[in-house]
């Protein structure tokens, strides 16, 4: 089979994860969004969602991995596949490794943060408990076109309407 072929699975999960960060979009949130799949259905969807609750974990695959965990009634992913628009944190890196995820399919490499091979490789540290296969790079030219109008937007919003809490005050 060409590899074309068997990335076409990847690519199609990875649009469904793109419509979630483009959710979080329209929440004036950091765009990345995030499924989880098992067996070719998606179980569990997730957007980063840190500005509208107010918490630092609420990052889209977290809210992915609950929902899968939700789903299938249980604390371990066995089977699944992540996919996320952005590389993950060191938090949902972890939080992935504890569930015991297969693999994860990331977008757009994250020079900052980025926890599946750019500052750190917790998904595949052979000192933890569990080794998760990476695939990086999928669809991560739209990923980043969203990333990159997001903060060009904000850039450009005078500095008040930046802080949500001067907003609502
Ligand atoms: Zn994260």
């Amino acid at each position: 089979m060409a590899l074309s072929q068997l990335l076409e699975p990847d690519r199609r999960f990875m649009q469904s994860a793109l419509h979630q960060a483009q959710m979080a979009l329209e929440k004036g949130e950091v765009p990345v969004g995030a499924v989880v799949v098992r067996d070719r259905h998606i179980i569990g969807r997730g957007h980063n969602l840190v500005e509208s609750l107010q918490d630092p974990t609420a990052h889209a695959e977290m809210i992915a991995i609950t929902a899968a965990c939700q789903t299938l009634e249980s604390k371990f992913l066995t089977g699944c596949t992540l996919y996320v628009t952005l590389e993950p944190c060191p938090m949902c890196a972890g939080a992935m490794v504890n569930a015991r995820i297969d693999r994860l399919c990331f977008g757009a490499f994250d020079s900052k943060a980025g926890s599946a091979s750019s500052l750190y490789s917790i998904t595949h540290d052979q000192r933890l408990n569990h080794q998760i296969d990476v695939v990086s790079g999928v669809e991560a030219q739209q990923s980043e076109t969203l990333l990159r109008d997001f903060f060009k937007q904000r850039r450009k919003m005078p500095t008040a309407l930046t802080d949500k809490s001067l907003i609502s005050a």
